[in-house]
């Protein structure tokens, strides 16, 4: 036998069903993603959002200018390649994307405020953990032209309201970060107050006191949020263009009906976060890796990237973490056949592709075997298939043009014709749907 090839370490294969997986998370399956997916797909665009696609592989410079030189993700996170003298890099993220193809396509000179919305593979070299791989899915969306607050409260009640479509358990939290003109100050601030304090510190957060400090109050090391639990806060530091936006947020969302949480430690991994940061926590079902989703505001992003002086704002949520919590409630979307049919000879499978073509067609799944054996054998596959109906077709059958359909939940049988099958079909789920 010749050698396996294995997967990727960090990468997952998302099949349909969890009979055969191995991996420490079984239960997570195609139907999760779709529930997640198709939620997404309705419900955004409500809010005026339109679906973007971009490539998942960009100029390994659009993520370092973009993201940020001493973030994570750009620091070790990479999946960078030279590509005949030019450096590119799997996405890790999706909003310096849509910024550059804003920039490119200078979308600003055709619309005040655009409104995007995105679902696809995010690369990330980390450490593999449950709710933690090295290629996962995001969803999200960006808002461009909009200088807020009300554009942000609007997010987050979107955010809000997907998630509680879905049943996951959360809470929304909220903070900002302040903007160019008084987070500087903050920065020396929490700098200083940090130097005092670095032999508590992790190795990684004692070499973000001088790289990355904000990004300290978000280390999930014990030692280190003790420190920060006595850091200086930024609403002591904002200057009063912040407090004013940030209090307009809290009043849309108060109006919209939205429960947050104020937290003064919420900040984002990323640099060009300015203002309002938001995030929703599962209260329950994910462990360590608790963030659903994560968004908030880059006034400067757009500009920094060569374009105009454009506000925007965005989340992007996890779908693996969304996934497994679906999974822990039980929810499926899995695609069941309506009949499956079973012919014993020849003659009965030339009618039985036209059976499942006729039901198609009338836009009722149908399942056909292509193997041949016995009748029993054959209800035990419609069953594990999850079928509605089983039409097992033989001789008798295809003379007299009638048959006996069996509904596998209950084992009632019902007498059917076979000319105009999927009226005979519609009519059965009709009664009983
Ligand atoms: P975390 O603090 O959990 O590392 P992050 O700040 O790196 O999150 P973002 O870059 O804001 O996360 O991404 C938004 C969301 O994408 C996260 O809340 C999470 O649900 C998901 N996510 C991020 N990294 C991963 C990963 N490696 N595997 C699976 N999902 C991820
Ligand atoms: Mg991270």
């Amino acid at each position: 036998m010749s050698q396996r090839i294995r997967g990727v370490k960090g990468t997952r294969d998302v099949l349909p069903s969890d009979t055969y997986a191995k991996d420490d998370d079984p239960w997570l399956r195609i139907g999760h993603y779709h529930l997640v997916e198709q939620s997404a797909r309705d419900l955004f665009p409500l809010y005026g959002y339109r679906e973007a696609r971009t490539p998942v592989l960009e100029r390994t410079d659009l993520f370092v200018r973009g993201i940020g030189e001493v973030t994570d993700i750009v620091g070790k996170e990479m999946y960078t390649f030279d590509d005949r003298g030019e450096s590119v890099t799997l996405r890790q993220e999706n909003t310096a994307s849509l910024v550059r193809a804003y920039v490119e396509h200078s979308v600003s000179q055709h619309e005040p405020e655009t409104k995007w919305w995105y679902v696809g593979p995010m690369f990330r070299r980390e450490r593999q953990q449950r709710g933690r791989y090295r290629q996962f899915t995001q969803i999200g969306i960006e808002a461009f032209g909009s200088p807020g607050p009300r554009i942000d409260a609007e997010q987050i009640e979107l955010l809000d309201r997907w998630l509680r479509a879905l049943g996951i358990p959360f809470e929304m939290h909220l903070n900002t970060l302040g903007d160019a003109n008084c987070r500087p100050r903050y920065r020396e601030a929490l700098q200083t107050y940090l130097r005092s304090r670095a032999k508590d510190l992790c190795e990684d957060c004692g070499r973000r006191i001088e790289t990355n400090p904000i990004r300290v109050l978000d280390c999930k090391n014990p030692k280190c949020q003790e420190v920060a639990a006595g850091a200086p806060r930024m609403d002591q530091f904002l200057c009063d263009a912040c407090k004013a936006h940030f209090a307009g947020v809290q009043e849309s969302l108060q109006r919209l009906g939205v429960a947050f949480v104020l937290d003064p430690k919420l900040v984002r991994g990323l640099d060009y976060y300015t203002r309002t940061t938001y995030e929703a926590i599962a209260t329950s079902g994910l462990g360590a890796q608790s963030t659903v989703a994560g968004g908030g505001r880059y006034d400067g992003l757009v500009k920094d990237l060569g374009g105009p002086d454009v506000p925007g704002i965005g989340f992007a949520a996890g779908v693996e973490r969304m996934a497994l919590l679906l999974a822990r409630q039980g929810k499926e979307a899995a695609a069941k056949p309506v009949v499956f049919i079973a012919p014993l000879g020849d003659a009965e499978a030339a009618r039985a592709d036209q059976l499942a073509q006729e039901l198609r067609a009338a836009g009722l799944s149908a399942e056909v075997s292509f193997r041949k054996s016995n009748p029993a054998n054959q209800l035990k596959r419609a069953d594990a298939l999850g079928a509605r109906f089983a039409l097992v077709l033989g001789d008798q059958e295809l003379k007299a043009d009638r048959a006996r359909l069996k509904e596998l939940k209950t084992g009632a049988q019902h007498e059917v014709s076979l000319r105009g099958f999927a009226d005979e079909v519609r009519r059965l789920l009709e009664k009983a749907p």
